[in-house]
């Protein structure tokens, strides 16, 4: 289509190809070095009980502090960490920094989860169930208040090889949640034979269920295969009173979102649990 448009038309396209390209590479470069410069961080997002508010867990969502564009969030970088094989590195920090602050949470009366995102290319490096393993024994934490994320798209890229994975952390204790639920093509019929606990519905789910009543329709189904399979269900990006009172009355178990509280630096999230009692601080 840039040739119909004439000569200019497309060497602009491939110049701007170009740009992107190095902007791409620049920044991976920068990330590559953002583990030792200090510059990663975790942010933390509470998840609610949605009938009594009360603090089941704790997700940890990875910001970067870059040095010229600022804070970061993971939809910025974490791709390109995958594409350009940085994940590992940054996961194997994200497992360190997760399970200290848990084993600090944990000894000031926490007894929720704290869940960790893990990327499907995690598999594809040395042994990610050893550093999950080690990072367990060397931070002491009680691992069943260890949740690990993994979205459903990823699950069936890698079924096999996941299923194994699944088998020796339930072993260890360490909880698993399916992130992003229904925006893949897997059945929960099929899921059921994976060991996992619980199903976090999407947020393009939740978004417009207060006005898409194919969305809500969609949300109620899950909950009740959910219930069927012994799940716990929890309701991502809930923004509106209207989300949460909805996802209620369809049985929904615990919820996430910006009405609740945004993804938090350490600090502010300590401080919101002092006035709500969460345990944390
Ligand atoms: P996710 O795990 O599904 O996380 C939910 C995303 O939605 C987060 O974006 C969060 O900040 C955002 N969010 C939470 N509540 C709301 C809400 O009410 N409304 C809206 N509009 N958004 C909300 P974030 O932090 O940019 O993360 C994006 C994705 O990057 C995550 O999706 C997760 O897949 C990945 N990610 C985040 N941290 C890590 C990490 O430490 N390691 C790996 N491998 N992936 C990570
Ligand atoms: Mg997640
Ligand atoms: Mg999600
Ligand atoms: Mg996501």
């Amino acid at each position: 289509r840039a040739k119909q448009n004439g000569r200019n038309t497309y060497s602009f396209y491939t110049e701007s190809l170009l740009q992107q390209a190095d902007v791409k590479l620049k920044l991976s470069v920068q990330l590559k070095h953002a583990i030792e410069q200090n510059e990663l961080e975790l942010f933390y997002q509470p998840q609610v009980d949605l009938l009594t508010g009360a603090l089941t867990g704790v997700e940890a969502l990875i910001r970067w502090n870059h040095p010229e564009k600022g804070l970061l969030s993971a939809s910025e970088f974490i791709e390109l960490a995958e594409e350009r094989g940085i994940i590992h590195d940054i996961s194997k920090w994200v497992l360190e920094q997760g399970c200290k602050q848990l084993k600090v949470w944990q000894d000031r009366g926490f007894t929720g989860c704290l869940s960790l995102n893990i990327s499907p290319r995690d598999f594809g490096f040395g042994d990610f169930f050893n550093d999950i393993k080690q990072q367990i024994e060397k931070s002491g934490i009680d691992p069943k208040g260890l949740e690990l994320e993994i979205t459903e798209n990823a699950i069936m890229k890698r079924a096999d090889a996941i299923m194994e994975l699944f088998k020796q952390l339930k072993e260890l204790g360490v909880s698993i949640a399916i992130d992003d639920f229904g925006t893949g093509y897997s059945s929960l019929s099929y899921l059921k034979h994976f060991p996992i606990d619980k199903l976090k519905i999407d947020q393009a789910f939740v978004k417009e269920m207060h006005t898409d009543l194919s969305d809500s329709a969609l949300i109620e189904t899950i909950i009740n295969m959910a219930r069927g399979f012994n799940l716990t269900v929890i309701a991502e990006g809930i923004e509106l009173s209207e989300h949460a009172s909805l996802l209620i009355e369809l049985g929904c178990d615990q919820g996430q979102g910006y009405l609740y509280a945004r993804p938090l630096p350490l600090g502010d999230v300590e401080a919101l649990s002092k006035t709500n009692h969460w345990a944390l601080d």
